[in-house]
């Protein structure tokens, strides 16, 4: 049976790996249609533009959201915006691709309200423990930023019965693989 191709829509709390399993899925699955999202972030080492993000100015991104270009757009950590590019996922939808958008949770929510027809997936840590250990893990923090990312973390686990799914990252290979069935993808890699 033919898939029908549909958005999906990949959020969880931060510091889960959301990055880590896209990047995974980007490498290996063809046969998802990875959103490239907008930022006003500088671009990291190794990061290249039109591949990980399209890299734009405050300008830009204030044009995009003029002329509607974004389905959905955030300000994420209190500092930069992210959105996702309507057009390039409308493309994608009409030549059958099925389409995964790795966002933030506030861009899920926006998503779920202008496309209810989306599939929502949670990626979510193991334990409790294992995201404090990632997120304190860095050592790189004081106690009280420590104790801030902690706060965030618990609102933002709280979301997860807003998602139609729950993936637990424990592997990035197997939560992978699991969001792409989700997908109703094949699950062939390619190497
Ligand atoms: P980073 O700067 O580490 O690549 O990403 C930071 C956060 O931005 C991640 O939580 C990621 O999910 C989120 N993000 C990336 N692209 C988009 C987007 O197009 N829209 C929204 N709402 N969030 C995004």
């Amino acid at each position: 049976m033919p898939v029908k191709p549909t958005v999906t829509v990949l959020a969880g709390p931060t510091a889960v790996g959301k990055g880590t399993v896209s990047t995974y899925i980007r490498d290996h699955y063809p046969q998802v249609w990875l959103s490239v999202s907008a930022t006003t972030r500088a671009a990291r080492p190794g990061e290249v533009d039109g591949v990980h993000y399209f890299f734009v100015s405050d300008d830009q991104f204030d044009s995009m959201v003029s002329d509607n270009d974004l389905l959905e757009w955030a300000v994420v950590h209190n500092s930069h915006r992210y959105g996702t590019p309507r057009q390039k996922v409308e493309e994608a939808l009409a030549q059958g691709r099925s389409v995964l958008l790795e966002i933030d949770l506030q861009g899920a929510r926006e998503i779920k309200r202008t496309l209810p027809t989306a599939q929502f997936v949670f990626l979510a840590p193991p334990s409790w423990d294992e995201m404090v250990a990632r997120l304190v893990g860095r050592g790189t923090e004081t106690p009280e930023q420590q104790q801030r990312r902690l706060e965030t973390a618990k609102v933002e686990l709280a979301a997860q019965p807003e998602f139609d799914h729950t993936v637990i990252n424990d592997s990035v290979e197997r939560a992978a693989a699991e969001l792409v069935e989700l997908m109703g993808l094949p699950a062939q890699q390619r190497d």
